[in-house]
């Protein structure tokens, strides 16, 4: 349903917190984040209002990156395993998800058949799909964009790899997704009203497109692997 993220802040947890209650409109079941720096990682998830998220977080929930989501439930009912984000087998990766996966039982058939699952979503398949890529050998980013080859539907993802806190991955389907640009930070949503506290100058994504954000720069790959420059332009909304 909505989906924020940040690198490159020392108060990612708050950043996130805000943003998700600017999308509280949209309607949700749930609502979650995982927030990480160099040495640790929290995931944090609750169902029903940004509230209820809010009060379950504790000071030692900080970071410099992070990603949030409200849910809007289509494959697993409303409940905090159930809830974004979602983790890979070894909970290594970390993954939030807008949309509907159409073949993630066939997915979970073909390459997942001996892993255990904690709730019952599309998008949990995809995050445990990723990480059988890497075990194959691949790097991050190329499980990432071999998981987007195989899977049909519609998807806003944001990853981050708990091995390389400093980077977030997205890739957008038939959803809605924005970089969003910063000095000496950047930023992710599904809607930019969620990011203009942080800033207003976007970068619109492109379907099939993969992008690896960090805190100083954005690099976007078509999907054959080439370098895409697009201008950013300025979000002309009121707070
Ligand atoms: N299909 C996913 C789920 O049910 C994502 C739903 C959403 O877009 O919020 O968890």
């Amino acid at each position: 349903c909505g989906i924020v993220g940040i690198v490159g802040k020392p108060n990612a947890t708050e950043i996130i917190i805000k943003g998700l209650e600017k999308l509280e409109y949209r309607g949700y079941d749930s609502a979650g984040l995982f927030v990480a720096n160099r040495t640790s990682g929290s995931l944090v998830k609750a169902q029903g209002r940004i509230k209820n998220l809010s009060d379950k977080l504790t000071p030692d929930v900080t970071g410099t990156i992070g990603i949030g989501h409200t849910r809007w439930a289509t494959h697993g009912q409303p409940s905090e395993e159930n809830a974004h984000p979602h983790t890979s087998q070894s909970h290594r990766l970390v993954l939030v998800h807008n949309g509907v996966i159409e073949n993630f039982e066939e997915l979970k058939s073909n390459f997942l058949a001996a892993d255990k699952f904690i709730g019952e979503t599309d998008t949990e398949i995809v995050v445990h799909l990723i990480e059988f890529f890497m075990s194959q050998g691949l790097t991050t980013k190329e499980a990432f964009k071999k998981s987007l080859e195989e899977i049909q539907g519609s998807y806003a993802f944001a990853l981050v790899d708990k091995e390389d806190p400093e980077t977030i991955y997205v890739a957008k389907n038939k959803s809605p997704l924005l970089v969003g640009l910063g000095d000496g930070f950047n930023v992710i949503c599904s809607d930019a009203m969620a990011m203009l506290e942080q800033t207003n100058r976007f970068v619109e994504l492109v379907d099939g497109e993969t992008v690896v954000v960090t805190a100083d720069e954005i690099l976007i790959e078509d999907q054959k692997g080439n370098q895409v420059f697009r201008d950013s332009y300025e979000a002309q909304l009121d707070l």
